[in-house]
């Protein structure tokens, strides 16, 4: 019988980490089948000389609850070798709803994870009660793999209505609660997720239901996992929350993520020695590095970074042209000088602004004739041209009727800080957002910024440690056992790239959301494959039609098999 699929003479990097080899990938039944020089005939052969053979990206923490019902490619992390991807993150999930949750889910999602309330209501179509029967929808047209968490706001929402926003839950409705956690689970999802964060409100300005539960419940519905001996937790938002839940569970749990800070140069360190602390003590506890840099681009017409500080505030809050009075009022000028340049920030204040002039650079300047600042720091032109860094920043943006874009490279800029936390055992990379906050964001393209700046420009590690750490680490993590590896047995999900020039693309804008609500859009360039569960779904980053996806169920194959 001859091979559905046979990948040959590729380099093969298998994400354990060992040596890259040269070898032939053949696939049947959308499962790896043989590796090495092999002779077998194939329905279809790639050619892969000169390029790696690698497992598809599992992209661990991603809002796609929604966007995947109408876009089941979960455009755009698959244009980044996604081949799976993680959903019903940070409590949010669009089951179980009964007919009147809809909307609350909707909106809830929308607000939190920044998404067009449009795109929700217009791309969804509600099929589902239940969260098997949200799976199964899934399962009918998938283009990657879709993992889904439980969320615990979605739950809550089910089983108490409108007071899921409003009280605690009693012993009957968190044993409710249980109830459906257990049944999700034993349908296959993979664990549940949770948050606590008292600034993720729906549009009537409510808490998302997540945060209106006592620790009790929380810890309750946690437990299923360990009941069921099977799934992960993923808590957000309350360090001290995730921390104690990890030290009471079996399971692995996934309670935040690592930034590197300029306003608290050395926190990543405090808190990357609290994560190895708890791994060495024996807890599953996990947290998050992103790969790319923070690109917070704002204008001085819609700018919130300076809300912190109370002249500029109330600045920011006038009409446009009275705000450029302002701005050119010596006296406020003093003002705004005295707070965002001599007074020193506050690390404890959430959101300070840093008062990093080095930091903050001319994204896009808007006049022809200011070309020449593009790509420098306000700091660094104050110092060219023997002026003060707020007069810099100030009279550029008005000469430009405040269209100047400028952009803070204030997070995850450090790169000696960055190449420390992405080579720590300890964390895990990811956590794109993959889904939300659609219109500025596109961290879901970290795993092609991965292999093209840290590994191939910067060298922090070989290009095997680095498919590891994108595929093996993260499918294991979250029980998906039989993905991540190119080993035979496992699900066919795999990248085909060139690893000399494989790297993420300018972003652009698109309007492709239902409804025409625009998003950001980042592509990618030399990944010559995508295949999932044996077929390839992007050849040169073109969707080939076919839908390979499946919901990727939690539990081992063995245990399956056992029933
Ligand atoms: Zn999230």
């Amino acid at each position: 019988m001859p091979y559905d699929l046979i990948i040959r003479n590729g380099r093969i990097i298998d994400g354990s980490g060992i040596p890259a080899f040269r070898g032939d990938v053949a696939i049947s039944g959308g499962r790896i089948v043989e590796i090495g020089r092999l002779s077998g005939e194939a329905r279809r052969v790639l050619d892969a000389d000169g390029r790696v053979v690698a497992p598809g990206i599992v992209d661990n923490h991603t809002h796609y609850d929604a966007q995947v019902t109408w876009d089941p490619l979960c455009t755009y992390s698959c244009y980044h070798g996604a081949t799976t991807v993680v959903i019903g993150n940070c409590s949010l999930a669009l089951a179980p709803a009964h007919a009147e949750d809809r909307e609350p889910l909707a909106g809830v999602l929308s607000r939190v994870e920044a998404i067009p309330l449009e795109a929700i209501r217009a791309g969804v179509t509600w099929s589902w009660e239940t969260i098997p029967q949200y799976m199964d929808a899934l399962d009918r047209r998938l283009g990657v793999n879709v993992a889904c968490l439980i969320g615990h706001s979605a739950v809550r929402r089910y089983v108490m209505g409108e007071a899921s926003q409003e009280r605690h839950a009693t012993d009957d409705e968190v044993a409710a609660m249980k109830a459906i956690v257990r049944e999700g689970l034993e349908a296959g999802a993979i664990g549940v997720s949770f948050e606590r964060n008292f600034r993720h409100f729906d549009w009537n300005g409510r808490l998302a239901p997540t945060n209106v539960a006592a620790d009790e419940e929380i810890f309750a519905v946690a437990s299923v996992v360990d009941e069921v001996g099977r799934g992960v937790i993923q808590c957000g938002g309350d360090r001290d929350l995730g921390v104690r839940i990890a030290t009471s569970s079996g399971r692995p749990v996934f309670y935040g993520n690592i930034t590197q800070q300029a306003i608290a140069p050395n926190r990543w360190r405090e808190r990357l020695a609290e994560t190895e602390s708890l791994q060495r003590q024996g807890y599953r506890a996990y947290q998050f590095v992103m790969p790319r840099p923070g690109d917070l681009r704002f204008t001085l017409k819609t700018a919130q970074h300076f809300d912190t500080m109370p002249t500029w505030r109330s600045v920011m809050m006038l009409p446009l042209e009275e705000r450029k009075r302002a701005f050119r009022d010596p006296e406020t000028r003093a003002r705004l000088h005295v707070e965002a340049v001599e007074t020193p920030p506050n690390p404890n204040l959430g959101g300070d602004f840093t008062r990093r002039w080095d930091l903050c650079f001319v994204h896009r300047p808007a006049l022809p004739g200011h070309q020449d600042l593009k790509g420098k720091s306000v700091a660094q032109i104050a110092g060219e041209q023997g002026r003060d860094v707020l007069d810099v920043f100030l009279d550029l943006a008005l000469e430009e009727d405040l269209e100047t874009v400028f952009e803070r490279r204030e997070v995850n800029s450090d790169e000696a800080a960055m190449a420390a936390l992405l080579t720590s055992p300890h964390m895990v990379i990811g956590q794109s957002d993959g889904g939300a906050h659609v219109v500025f964001r596109t961290d879901y393209s970290y795993s092609t910024y991965m292999l093209s700046h840290w590994v191939r420009e910067k060298g922090i590690m070989s290009l095997e440690e680095a498919i590891r750490k994108l595929t093996f680490v993260p499918a294991s993590l979250f029980g998906l056992y039989d993905r991540g590896l190119v080993r035979p047995g496992m699900a066919a999900d795999l990248m085909v790239f060139d690893p000399e020039t494989i790297g993420p693309l300018e972003p652009e804008e698109a309007d492709d959301l239902p409804g025409g609500a625009t998003r950001r859009k980042q592509l990618a360039q030399d990944i010559e494959w995508t295949v999932v569960n044996g077929e390839v779904l992007l050849e040169e980053g073109e969707h080939t039609g076919v839908y390979p996806g499946k919901v990727a169920r939690s539990g081992s194959p063995a245990a399956a098999a056992a029933g």
